[in-house]
Formats: structure tokens, sequence, C-alpha cells
């Protein structure tokens, strides 16, 4: 027992360490760093904390080695995200092209955080991809793609916050990461594992979160202010959708829920109020996948696919397959270009071609 209590009592930081590069590797990675005059930090479109998280938690490890950095996202993202440190000077290219690809066609060196290929960046994607300088990838998503010269990817880890951890601390940043750095990088891990309830069972994880907390985060504000925290029209319209357009197939296991734009302008929504809500009717008994289908707000003619699921149904295997999109096992979106009717459509026709699976 007291041998026990003597081994909490002297954590020794270091033993726990993941060594995702070797010596070379690190060295490597912080000369393409250091040489840079003009780093981009770049994430996926429809931001989610992990994008916000770990871009925000570079930018502010670039100012303390003393070079300055821009984080460019697609399009905007949501309230829940914006208190996070640094979130106030991220660039939107959405609506502000002429501003930010100046900003693009400028950057030497680009970082690329929670992403594996260029085309998640929607319609910032040829202009990210015309300047040819070097890219680092950071991620944690499968198949990372053949666009960047190193490739840090992880798809084990719970959230490209996590591979982040995993890098700085075994660069020896354990001990100097500021409040607002270990902030981002809690909440892109917080957002990625709904608040540690999934894809969060490896003990590292822990150790990731207790040298976080040594840093000075507040956990529970975090958590606050992004799971604890709604608009009334958000609040309204969950009541909505949960009691007007869920339709649940039980002999599939599957709920499906979708949101016009008419609808979206009845309860002012914007986009990234719907954030979280696909999740809502897996808590009923025995549902195993739950489809929300938005029209987007800012393309006419698209439909927007979010899959949720529990246990082993692959969301990724069906959003690759019929909806032109990927993801994680329990997590992936994609998009139907057409009306809501087209994507229904399509919808029925995944759901049966994966009746096996929804049995
Ligand atoms: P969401 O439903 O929140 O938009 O997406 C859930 C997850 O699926 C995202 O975190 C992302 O990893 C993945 N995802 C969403 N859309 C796409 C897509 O078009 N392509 C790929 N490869 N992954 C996507
Ligand atoms: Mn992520």
């Amino acid at each position: 027992m007291s041998l026990l209590l003597s081994n909490f009592a002297t954590p020794n930081r270091e033993k726990n360490v993941e060594r995702l590069l070797d010596d070379t590797q690190i060295e490597r990675f912080l000369g393409m760093i250091d040489e840079a005059k003009r780093i981009v930090i770049c994430a996926h479109v429809n931001p989610d904390g992990d994008a916000i998280g770990s871009s925000l938690a570079l930018k502010h490890w670039l100012a303390r080695r003393g070079k300055e950095a821009q984080v460019v996202v697609p399009n905007m993202f949501p309230d829940f995200l914006q208190w996070m440190p640094g979130a106030q000077d991220i660039r939107v290219y959405f609506k502000h092209e002429e501003e930010v690809r100046p900003v693009l066609e400028a950057a030497d060196l680009f970082l690329v955080a929670d992403m594996n290929e260029p085309g998640r960046l929607r319609e910032m994607e040829t202009d990210f991809m015309a300047n040819d300088v070097s890219r680092i990838m950071i991620d944690h998503h499968l198949n990372p793609g053949d666009f960047c010269q190193m490739v840090i990817s992880h798809p084990e880890m719970c959230a490209t916050c996590e591979v982040l951890c995993h890098l700085l601390w075994q660069m020896g940043e354990a001990e100097r990461l500021t409040p607002e750095e270990a902030t981002c990088l809690y909440a892109g891990m917080m957002c990625d594992t709904g608040a540690f309830t999934y894809a969060s069972g490896r003990a590292v994880i822990y150790e990731c979160i207790s040298m976080l907390l040594s840093r000075g985060i507040d956990k529970d504000r975090i958590y606050r202010k992004v799971f604890y925290t709604a608009s009334l029209a958000r609040l309204r319209l969950q009541g909505y959708l949960l009691y007007v357009k869920l339709r649940v197939i039980r002999e599939r296991h599957t709920s499906i829920m979708t949101l016009t734009n008419v609808e979206r302008q009845r309860f002012k929504v914007k986009n990234g109020d719907t954030e979280g809500m696909v999740n809502m009717p897996l808590v009923i008994h025995k549902m195993r996948l739950s489809i929300f289908l938005t029209e987007d707000t800012e393309q006419p003619g698209l439909i927007k696919v979010s899959l949720r699921s529990v246990d082993n149904f692959p969301c990724n295997k069906m959003a690759a397959e019929f909806f032109e999109g990927g993801g994680h096992l329990n997590a992936s979106g994609g998009r139907v270009h057409g009306t809501m009717e087209d994507a229904l459509q399509v919808v029925d026709r995944a759901i049966e071609a994966y009746a096996k699976w929804l049995a």
C-alpha cells in the first residue's frame, strides 16, 4: 500500500511520454518550423472543438517559440467555441476569400491540423493547394492523404489534441505549457470524446489530462463552456427536432432527423447550433445508428449528412459508400448533392444496404 502511495506521490512525467517522433524527425520538425517566417495553420471545414483546439494550441506554442502564426479555417465555427483563447484571431475563408487568399498565398509553411485530406478544406482547397510550400500534418483520422512533406498521424488517438499533447510532452514542453495552450488541448480532447464518454479508453489519455491539470486548466469550466451552454434558440430547436422531426425505424435500430433552412430560419439558428444534436437519439434503447440531414446554409442544393453509431456499426464505411464522406467508426459525415427528398432516398438505400449490421 505504501509503495502504491509513494508511486502516486512521485509521478514521473517522462515515463509515460509516447514518443511519436525519433530524434531526427523532431529535429526536422523543429527545423521546418524555425526556418519558416509565415506559418499558416489550417483545419477542416465545419471546424469542431478538436480542429479549433489543436490549431490554437499550435498557434500559442509557436508564439512562445517566437513564431507568429495565423489560423485559417474554411468556414465559421460554432459559438460555443468562441471563448477559446485566441479564437477571435482565427481567419475564416468563406465570405472573406479576398482577404484570406493572400494569407494562404504568402504562407511559407502550412501546419495541417485535424485533417487528413485537402478535400476537407472544401472551397479553400484550391487556394491552399496552389501554394506549393512544405506542409506538416498533425492528425488522428484514418488514411492520411499524400499531400504533406511530414505526416504525424495517429488514428489510435482520441483527438488531434492528444497527438499534440504527446508531441509537446516529448519535446520537453510538459512543464512549460501555458494555461491557454493546456486549455485548448484539453478542450479538443474533451470535444472529440463526448467529455471522455467514448473513444477514450486508453489509459494514457488520463496521463495527458493529469499533465494538463497540472498546467492550470479549469476542466469544469471548459466542460460548462462547451457542453452546458446553449442559446434559447438551440434549446427550442432541440425540442422541435425530438418532438416533431425524429423518425425511428425500430426494425433497423436507426433514427433519422432532418432540418431545412426554412426551419433553421424559424428557430433563428446558425450552422453550429445543431452541433451534437445527432447524438440525441442514440440514448433510445437499442438504437444503433443516428442519421441527421441538414440543408447547408452556405451552399444551396447540398445536404450535409451526419452519422453516429454505438458499438461496432461502421459509420465511416457507410459515409464513404453512400455520402462522399468518411470519418471515424462511430462518428462520420458526408453529403448528398440534391434536395432533402433526394438525400432521404439515398439514406433509405444506405440503411437497406447495411440491414445486416442493423438487425
Ligand atoms: P460531423 O457529423 O460532425 O460533421 O462529422 C463527424 C466526423 O466525421 C468529423 O469529425 C470528421 O472526422 C468526419 N467527417 C465529416 N465529414 C467528412 C467528410 O466529408 N469526409 C471525411 N473523410 N470525414 C468527414
Ligand atoms: Mn479530431
